[in-house]
């Protein structure tokens, strides 16, 4: 039995309870056009191989067939459903701005304590340093950076302010990591190479930085990051079992965590233990190590502490 963290969900807010009201019927929407997702999820990681020209429009389509998911499929009463039936024991929420606050995030967790909240303010708070402040003594956990989104350099000032922010409080900093297509993002895809954030890991030596679904389409340049920076964390979401493996044998399974990018979609949660649960059948990982990957890290970074027993095989 393990404890099983997320480190990395999103959600989309549903103020007229309008999704719980109709959760019969997106049921069945979603399961009809699963075999689309399911065929997204597994063609996702093939996608590294084709030259970046052709690579950033593929990209662009895929970021768009998300969009039904997250608007059918993402709700607080969806997550609820994750975290009762034991697939999951908690869960990283991350804020969005605009589309998902971090005042909903922050209320999400205040209402289920299996939720741990995440705020991002580069482009969202007047004085964003001592915006996170404010959020840290409510409970948030970690700041989240997502530079394509926010359209800015890592040498801006305003992730010096709030990098000094977080250093003083001694919050870790998840950074979406990948030159992936956003739709709506004001940025390149380019700002989301992890190589860039090399300056911040040396500046912020005693700071936890989580590199975000590995780099996405390049991980050996997040693993290799990461063994040269102990401050360093990798994130798995889209990422296959072989990467797994190489990052928790190249910086220790102490420094990955669990993370599926849910619900972007559908059945990220499935696939994403899937590829962790698979590499402990075939003796890639170790249970333990995989104990750890699954929650155990992600419990001690994020100051979670579990209440009962796992639910979870
Ligand atoms: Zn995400």
């Amino acid at each position: 039995m393990a404890w099983i963290v997320d480190s990395h969900l999103h959600l989309v807010p549903d103020p007229m309870g309008w999704a719980r009201a109709t959760r019969g019927v997106r049921r069945r929407v979603i399961n009809a056009l699963s075999p689309a997702f399911e065929a997204a999820h597994r063609a996702q990681t093939w996608l590294r191989l084709l030259p970046r020209a052709v690579r950033t429009p593929v990209d662009q389509c895929g970021s768009y067939l998300a969009l039904p998911h997250l608007a059918l499929g993402g709700t607080e009463s969806d997550l609820h459903a994750l975290l009762d039936s034991g697939t999951l024991d908690a869960a990283v929420l991350i804020a969005h701005p605009p589309f998902t606050s971090n005042h909903f995030v922050m209320e999400a967790a205040e209402r289920d304590s299996r939720i741990l909240p995440v705020v991002n303010l580069a482009r969202h708070a007047q004085q964003p340093g001592a915006a996170l402040k404010d959020f840290a003594k409510r409970g948030a956990r970690a700041l989240k950076i997502h530079l394509i989104a926010d359209g800015l350099e890592p040498s801006s000032d305003v992730y010096t302010e709030l990098l000094n922010s977080a250093s003083d409080l001694g919050l870790p900093v998840i950074v979406h990591t990948g030159e992936t297509a956003l739709p709506g993002a004001s940025g390149s895809p380019r700002l989301g190479a992890a190589e860039r954030l090399r300056p911040w890991f040396t500046r912020y030596p005693k700071t936890s930085f989580v590199l975000a679904h590995l780099n996405f389409h390049e991980p050996k340049k997040a693993i290799a990051l990461a063994a040269d920076h102990e401050n360093v964390l990798l994130e798995t979401s889209w990422q296959p079992s072989e990467i797994i493996t190489e990052a928790v044998a190249t910086v220790g399974a102490e420094r990955v965590l669990f993370g599926s990018d849910w619900p972007i979609l559908g059945s990220n949660v499935d696939v994403g233990l899937g590829r962790i649960r698979s590499c402990v059948e075939s003796g890639l990982l170790t249970q333990a190590q995989a104990d750890q990957v699954l929650g155990l890290n992600a419990a001690k970074l994020y100051r979670w502490e579990p209440k009962g027993t796992p639910t979870s095989p």
